[in-house]
């Protein structure tokens, strides 16, 4: 039997016009969740919007850039506006930034990366969760990646705010677990989304890595991190609060095949 889960839950997804977010936005919907697609790129936004559409799915698209509070302000008055309520918030737009040494990553660069991943992450939660908490709980999970758990030589910007949207995640879990309103991070490991591809065009160890290091031998599919996501705000994780679930093929066990 289909699972229609998210009936009546409203959902929204950043970065919803490509990669992780769009598959995510797709799982969403095929689980009945009304979903609000949130990205800064229109035409992606108008395919995922598609997709849902085909799957006979609801979904509505805001141009949103997620670093810039007013626009977040403005994301969450509409979604107020149309729908009076929010369920669920994945967190997942970002970007990797240029691959340099930190005695040569520009400092604006890395000021946009942070303000891109993290405090994207910071502001978005702190409009999400009072309508959230208005009826009554839900989940929010924000995407991390396994650069917050490790040092990939050349992403000090990526790296970095992805360690803050861990430590932010289990702050903001701590501060809502009581309230009916379960937060935690997803941490993927390469997948092969428009964002590896660009990546992997300016730091080829990035790619050596892909295929070498990481134990499974291939990267995820972007809907196998988005069904980490979904279950991530589901009830089936209902006990799951403040956890960064690593979704990367073993990349980070730190072993040794025999
Ligand atoms: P993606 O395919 O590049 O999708 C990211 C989407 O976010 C794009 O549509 C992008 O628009 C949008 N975006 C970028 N900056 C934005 C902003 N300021 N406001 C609103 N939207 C913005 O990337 P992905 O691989 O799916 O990555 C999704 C998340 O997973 C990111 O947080 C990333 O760090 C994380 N992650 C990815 C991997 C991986 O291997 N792919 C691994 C670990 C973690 P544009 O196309 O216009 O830039």
């Amino acid at each position: 039997m289909e699972l229609k889960d998210f009936d009546n839950k409203v959902v929204l997804v950043t970065g919803a016009g490509s990669g992780i977010g769009r598959e995510a936005a797709r799982a969403f919907a095929g689980r009945g969740a009304t979903v609000v697609a949130a990205d800064l790129n229109q035409g992606g936004l108008d395919e995922t919007t598609r997709l849902i559409a085909e799957l006979g799915g609801r979904a509505l698209a805001v141009t949103a850039d997620v670093s810039d509070e007013p626009q977040v302000r403005g994301l969450i008055a509409r979604v107020q506006k149309d729908f009076g309520r929010l369920d669920v918030a994945f967190n997942n737009a970002g970007i990797t930034g240029q691959a340099h040494r930190v005695e040569d990553y520009p400092t604006d660069d890395f000021d946009r990366v942070i303000a891109v991943n993290l405090r994207s992450v910071f502001i978005g939660m702190k409009h999400q969760i009072p309508l959230l908490r208005r009826t009554g709980g839900g989940a929010i999970v924000n995407t991390a990646s396994v650069a917050a758990l490790t040092g990939p030589g050349g992403m000090s910007a990526y790296a970095a705010s992805k360690h803050g949207v861990h430590g932010l995640t289990r702050v903001a879990a701590m501060e809502n677990a009581a309230h009916g309103l379960r937060i935690n991070a997803l941490a993927p490991g390469w997948t092969e989304t428009p964002m590896v591809a660009a990546a992997s065009a300016q730091n080829p160890g990035f790619t050596r890595l892909a295929t070498s290091a990481i134990p499974a031998k291939r990267g995820a599919r972007p809907a196998e991190i988005a069904a980490a996501a979904v279950w991530l705000a589901s009830e089936a994780s209902s006990y799951v609060m403040g956890q960064m679930l690593v979704v990367d093929g073993g990349m980070t066990i730190g072993g040794f095949e025999l």
